[in-house]
């Protein structure tokens, strides 16, 4: 029995375990998993290091900001990109907030956003650009934990370095 569940934790991939850090502003969360042609993801910060505001939109600017925001978060190439060489197609991106459902409270707020993309040529996937790093003018570090068959690792990246080196 013992031979069996350690045969069934070696099949699996390292699981990362992520602890909710704090919420600081300018600083996001990425935790990508590349397995075969699936690159999955989930990315976490202030809604502040996206808009420069977390609590709900009290003017006709800030409705669109968010507005932007979210449609822009409809693509995970808003969070990150793969090289092209790896031909990855965006397969979901599931933006959630409190910002977006009108829940939010007070002055603070996070963002979450879960998304997924598919690659026809796996093999040719050797770097991942974090856009939101580059794009985002407010968020200034993002804390990685990359998952692979080699194993996991973690690295913080700044803005004037947004790409990850996948070594497979
Ligand atoms: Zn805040």
């Amino acid at each position: 029995m013992a031979i069996a569940i350690a045969g069934l934790a070696l099949a699996l991939l390292p699981v990362v375990v992520f602890a909710h850090g704090p919420h600081a502003h300018g600083k996001g969360e990425l935790e990508l998993t590349i397995q075969g042609s699936a690159i999955r993801g989930a990315f976490r910060t202030p809604m502040d290091s996206l808009l420069g505001f977390e609590h709900l939109p009290r003017t006709e600017a800030q409705r669109n900001s968010v507005d932007q925001l979210r449609q822009r978060l409809a693509n995970p190439s808003a969070v990150v990109t793969p090289n092209p060489e790896a031909n990855c197609t965006p397969r979901m991106s599931e933006a959630t907030s409190a910002l977006f459902t009108g829940a939010a409270r007070g002055e603070h707020s996070d963002l979450e956003v879960r998304f997924s993309f598919e690659c026809a040529s796996p093999t040719g996937l050797k770097t991942l650009e974090v856009t939101a790093l580059k794009d985002f003018k407010r968020l200034l570090e993002v804390h990685l934990q990359l998952v692979t068959e080699r194993g996991q690792r973690a690295v913080v990246l700044k803005k004037k370095d947004p790409l990850v080196v996948i070594a497979r």
